[in-house]
């Protein structure tokens, strides 16, 4: 009963109208792994990074207890690189760089010690190598959430079709659901998505929230309104990360547990945005947690009469 992590391990480069950082650790594997470190303990990460990638970085995220037999570490190669630019909404960004480096050349390896895999997250990648992850595991996976981003739409888009028809989960922003479908309308962009493969489809909306589509349903979570958003980059996959270590916990993976999977992985992403990078999500406690989780409840609980 095991939750594995697929995604970049990367350096970012951000800047957001509070400041800019060179280097720093990113990758939609290290924030979703990361998320779910809060809520189970049998994480199982696949990716790949250059000899440019420092063991402490790795030792920490072992000491959340990722194991990281499956993370390659390529030789004289240099790792994934992205770099973004905030625009002074925070709610959009430019994106400034995406050095492929070592992903160009990955060709992901399950470890043996992985195939009880329950949960499989598939961060943020090339939608081939989210493919060849599937077609990799001999048992299919209880559940399977899928994130992607317009990147891989512009680039990848055949690919992407197919990888999305094998999900049960996908997770995309908003401009990314209306580009996928071509529809304004995030109803009938869901509805259009779901007809592609997915089971379910949640719709991230920054700091507007997000939204939990099936076929016949939908559910709405706010986001937390904070004083100081800091640095968005990773918040999706910190939700993400959330929302799957939540279900691989309660071993339920229905829609009413998905809404406070949902809840959980907004939590998570409210931390995130609060510091630059992976700061504020790699040190937190329990009880911080928790009582995050009680804002959202109180921001939302309301009692009402009808006549
Ligand atoms: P998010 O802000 O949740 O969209 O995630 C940002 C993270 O995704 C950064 O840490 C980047 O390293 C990573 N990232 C950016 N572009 C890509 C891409 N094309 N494929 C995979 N990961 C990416």
């Amino acid at each position: 009963m095991s939750l594995l992590v697929v995604g970049t391990v990367a350096f970012d480069a951000i800047e957001t109208p509070f400041g800019k950082t060179d280097k720093i650790i990113g990758g939609a594997a290290t924030y979703a792994s990361l998320a779910a470190s809060y809520f189970t303990q049998d994480i199982n990460l696949v990716s790949v990074v250059g000899d440019d990638f420092p063991q402490a970085t790795i030792d920490q995220l072992n000491e959340h207890g990722i194991r990281t037999e499956g993370l390659q570490i390529k030789k004289g190669e240099k790792s994934f690189f992205w770099a973004g630019r905030y625009h002074n909404d925070m709610n959009t960004r430019d994106t400034l760089a995406t050095e492929l480096n070592v992903l160009m050349t990955f060709e992901p390896v399950i470890p043996e010690s992985y195939q009880d895999c329950t949960f499989l997250m598939l961060g943020n990648l090339m939608p081939s190598i989210q493919m060849k992850v599937m077609q990799s595991l001999r048992e299919h996976p209880k559940l399977i959430v899928m994130d992607t981003m317009n990147f891989w739409m512009e680039t990848a888009m055949d690919d992407l079709m197919k990888a999305i028809a094998m999900v049960d989960v996908l997770t995309i922003n908003d401009a990314e659901a209306r580009q996928l479908s071509n529809e304004y309308s995030l109803v009938k962009a869901a509805q259009k998505i779901l007809k592609m493969g997915p089971k379910y489809l949640i719709i991230k909306k920054g700091e507007h929230g997000a939204l939990l589509f099936n076929k016949e349903q939908v559910f709405f979570a706010p986001a937390l309104p904070l004083e100081d958003v800091f640095d968005p980059t990773g918040a999706g996959d910190t939700f993400a990360g959330g929302f799957i270590g939540y279900l691989a916990r309660t071993k339920d993976v229905s829609f009413e547990n998905m809404k406070r999977g949902i809840i959980f992985g907004s939590a998570m992403a409210s931390f995130c945005v609060e510091k630059f990078g992976t700061e504020r999500i790699i040190n937190l406690d329990q009880e911080e947690v928790e009582s995050r989780v009680q804002e959202f409840v109180d921001l939302v609980q309301f009692d009402i009469t009808l006549v």
